[in-house]
């Protein structure tokens, strides 16, 4: 792993790039890896070592690294245009993205908005939620919900909506807070949904949405709920007339078994935010779905009624036709089917884990440990046996490239483990 090769970039990097999620310091005992090149689900270093990418790079590869369909895909449309503004301008990627995904949701969805980010979107959907009332004149519902432990991305407008501590106490003078609910996740269903109506029934005429990361709660460890709350939920929201935004940035194409994680449970949300995986896992894109009733409100001679909200690279072409690849591979390989199967593979596979959960290709379980090191010297164990995974905190998870290949799934299964006793050895 240390060869001369590999330093040299190690040095440089650390001179010269802040790297995100990080405290820089730490890197001087905890390893930064060197990435030349990627094939498949593996990651290969100058010096030749590989990585399998168990975490499919922050969950936003689908189909491996240096995929041939997508790479051609690209190399296609980069000959063709690769960018121009979608501001009084259209182009073929992302009318058609905007179709495909319409499709998906049986035209529900019908009405695409582009932007480059996960944060991005959430704050597309806030804001679009709030102009719809304000457009009714309702101008009083201005405050949103979110769940407790809940991640929606780290710009100040989606840190008012996320409940993770240690992103935003720093920040908690800049922040405009959300109303923060019990999650289903950590009290139950039932607890959870009482909360939230006594919230609805003190505060309805002042809330504008309530904002969910379908079925798993991600960055708060991989917590996850069934999708009868989210059903239920829709029913509170209709009853209460307050908008539902489902950010699907993490759990959505694919990842939860379904490929929007909200068909688990029969809805469909008001606005529904996309990145991650869309583009699988090559550019910047995020995309909010939403309804022709929300469309409809803002759609008028007055200016000041439009949403007016603007990103330079707003639907990217190369970004949508990834994107665009990304489907076709969805649709060619029947790729949710044999993610199913492969599943259960795994679940046999990491049988050794105690209280394993799943949700379609996600698989966590927590580690009985005090130690705040845990994470990093996992991280670092991990490497030494060819394995790119970061646990959040005490959480162990995977969330592999869909392309793993059933050899390599038996061999993610055993080296976790290996390193599992390893990283508890060190400390017992
Ligand atoms: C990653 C993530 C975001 C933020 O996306 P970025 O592209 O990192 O800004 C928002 N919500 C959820 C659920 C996420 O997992």
């Amino acid at each position: 792993m240390n060869t001369e090769a590999n330093q040299d970039w190690v040095a440089r990097s650390l001179a010269a790039v802040w790297h995100p999620c990080t405290q820089m310091k730490h890197h001087e005992r905890m390893p930064l890896v060197p990435i030349a090149r990627g094939k498949g689900a593996w990651l290969f270093d100058p010096a030749g070592n590989r990585y399998l990418d168990a975490i499919s790079s922050w969950w936003v590869n689908l189909f491996g690294h240096a995929n041939a369909d997508i790479n051609q895909a690209l190399k296609d449309q980069l000959d063709t245009l690769e960018h121009a503004m979608l501001a009084g301008c259209t182009h073929a990627p992302a009318v058609e993205l905007a179709e495909r995904l319409s499709a998906l949701t049986q035209r529900t969805l019908g009405h695409a908005f582009f932007a480059s980010d996960g944060a991005s979107a959430v704050e597309i959907a806030l804001k679009m939620s709030f102009h719809f009332w304000r457009n009714h004149g309702r101008t009083e519902k201005r405050e949103f919900v979110c769940l407790a432990n809940s991640y929606h991305g780290e710009t100040i407008g989606a840190l008012g909506v996320t409940d993770v501590a240690i992103f935003k106490d720093a920040y908690d003078p800049l922040i405009r807070h959300a109303h923060v609910v019990a999650s289903p996740a950590s009290v139950g269903e039932d607890e959870a949904l009482a909360a939230m109506r006594t919230l609805f029934e003190q505060r309805a005429a002042q809330l504008s949405a309530v904002i969910v990361e379908p079925l798993v709660q991600c960055a708060a460890g991989m917590a996850m709920y069934d999708a009868s709350y989210l059903t239920r939920l829709r029913a509170l929201c209709d009853e209460f007339d307050i908008h539902l935004i489902a950010d699907e940035i993490a759990v959505g194409c694919g990842r939860t078994g379904t490929f929007f994680a909200c068909e688990q449970a029969g809805i469909w949300p008001d606005f529904l935010c996309l990145s991650k995986g869309i583009s699988g896992g090559y550019l910047p894109l995020s995309i909010v779905l939403t309804r022709d009733a929300i469309y409809q409100a803002f759609y008028d001679d007055d200016f000041t009624r439009g949403f007016l909200h603007s990103h330079s690279y707003t639907g990217n072409p190369l970004a949508c036709r990834a994107a665009l690849a990304t489907l076709d591979l969805f649709e060619r390989d029947n790729v949710l089917a044999e993610n199913r199967r492969k599943s259960a593979l795994l679940r046999e596979a990491f049988a050794w884990a105690k209280n394993l959960r799943q949700r379609g290709t996600i698989f966590a379980f927590d580690v009985d440990t005090q130690d705040p090191t845990f994470s990093r010297r996992f991280f670092a164990n991990a490497l030494k046996r060819e394995l790119l995974m970061r646990p959040i905190g005490k959480t162990v998870y995977l969330m592999p490239p869909y392309t793993l290949s059933d050899d390599e799934l038996v061999l993610l299964a055993q080296r976790t483990r290996d390193t599992l006793d390893a990283t508890l050895a060190e400390t017992a």
